[in-house]
């Protein structure tokens, strides 16, 4: 009972001492705005491997400013506390109907995202790259379709339509990242869908 009350007295003094040492905006701490992702890995894809993934795809996104937060399981579960929630599938083999060259599909209206296991291993293969790094980009690829709220592509960088030599490097060295234009969309969006499920 006393180590209770010890920790939450700790915990109020914590509290106060962050708020006043954060930069304010209108009187609320500024925080990164936070995404929660569903995780349902129905594939033999090993969960270490889609743990290692889903940690270089939040290290692209937290250089844009941008927190993800991760739940992993196959059962439906009601989330609250992230300002946006989008689930991720990674299936074991892509529908016949999508293009050859495609590792994943963004589900806009459905804030959903589906991974092809099959593609994304034949393609590590093919480009001599580790398998999570592949998944870890389709990952960043397609929820940026959903973040930026469209199905286009970019000239350059992680948006592009396809990855030539110079994109394949960067994804080696870690160094793929999003423009400060597609930053600023995908903020303003997050922003705009967490405000309207508060509602
Ligand atoms: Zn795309």
């Amino acid at each position: 009972m006393r180590t209770l009350i010890f920790a939450r007295r700790i915990g109020a003094t914590v509290t106060l001492l962050s708020a006043s040492a954060l930069p304010s905006a209108g009187g609320h701490p500024v925080k990164m705005p936070n995404v929660g992702v569903v995780v349902r890995n129905l594939s033999t894809a090993p969960p270490e491997l889609v743990q290692k993934a889903e940690a270089a795809c939040q290290q692209i996104y937290g250089a844009a400013g941008i927190r993800l937060t991760w739940i992993n399981t196959v059962k439906d579960v009601n989330w609250e506390g992230p300002d946006l929630i989008l689930r991720a599938v990674i299936l074991p083999q892509a529908p016949p109907s999508r293009a050859l060259a495609a590792f994943g599909t963004a589900l806009r209206e459905r804030q959903e995202l589906l991974l092809y296991q099959d593609r994304i291993v034949r393609f590590s293969k093919i480009v001599d790259l580790p398998t999570h790094l592949i998944l870890s980009v389709a990952m960043v690829h397609e929820m940026g379709h959903l973040l930026l709220d469209s199905d286009d592509h970019a000239p350059s960088g992680i948006m592009r339509a396809e990855w030539n030599q110079d994109d394949l490097n960067a994804i080696r060295r870690g160094q793929s990242h999003f423009t400060s234009g597609q930053i600023r969309r995908m903020k303003a969006n997050i922003e705009q869908r967490g405000s309207a499920m508060v509602r």
